[in-house]
């Protein structure tokens, strides 16, 4: 038996967030952790009660869907909304964060983020993680650490 690294472990529990996104643009999942410890995770949907992309198309406004908070920001918020510190934690997203999430990160006091895929990586964010001294490093997920059909019974 292979055990599994925590850098798989968290992007895994990224990748299973996004299963539950409900924007039909792009499923995101965002997990942040402390201390090799799940704080918060969320995923691309709407505000909790509204409509869902998958039911009602998305409201696309200048080639972005207004409906949906990003998985990262949904993260962030469930640490505002509990009041759990995000101060030096890292963060594992799924997708290469956007200039909106990225500005949220850094302020946040992120330190780390992990993401899986690149996505438009803007430069400028790129720059902003720089200048914030947030290091940003590519993981991919290894596909057979999901096949759950490898745990013995
Ligand atoms: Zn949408
Ligand atoms: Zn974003």
């Amino acid at each position: 038996m292979t055990r599994i690294s925590w850098d798989q472990y968290f992007m895994a529990q990224s990748h299973l967030l996004a299963l539950r996104s409900t924007c039909t643009r792009l499923t995101v999942g965002a997990t942040i952790v402390r201390d090799k410890r799940i704080i918060a995770g969320g995923y691309n949907g709407s505000i909790a009660g509204g409509d869902h992309c998958i039911d009602k198309g998305c409201y696309v406004i200048d080639h972005h869907c207004v409906r949906t908070i990003h998985a990262e920001m949904n993260a962030l918020l469930q640490c505002a909304k509990f009041g759990v510190p995000t101060e030096n934690a890292e963060i594992y997203v799924t997708h290469f964060p956007c200039l909106q999430c990225c500005k949220a990160i850094i302020q946040a006091g992120i330190k780390t983020v992990y993401y899986a895929k690149d996505y438009k990586n803007h430069p400028y964010a790129i720059e902003l993680f720089n200048q914030a001294d947030v290091k940003v490093e590519k993981v991919e997920l290894m596909e057979k650490v999901i096949d759950f059909r490898e745990i013995q019974a």
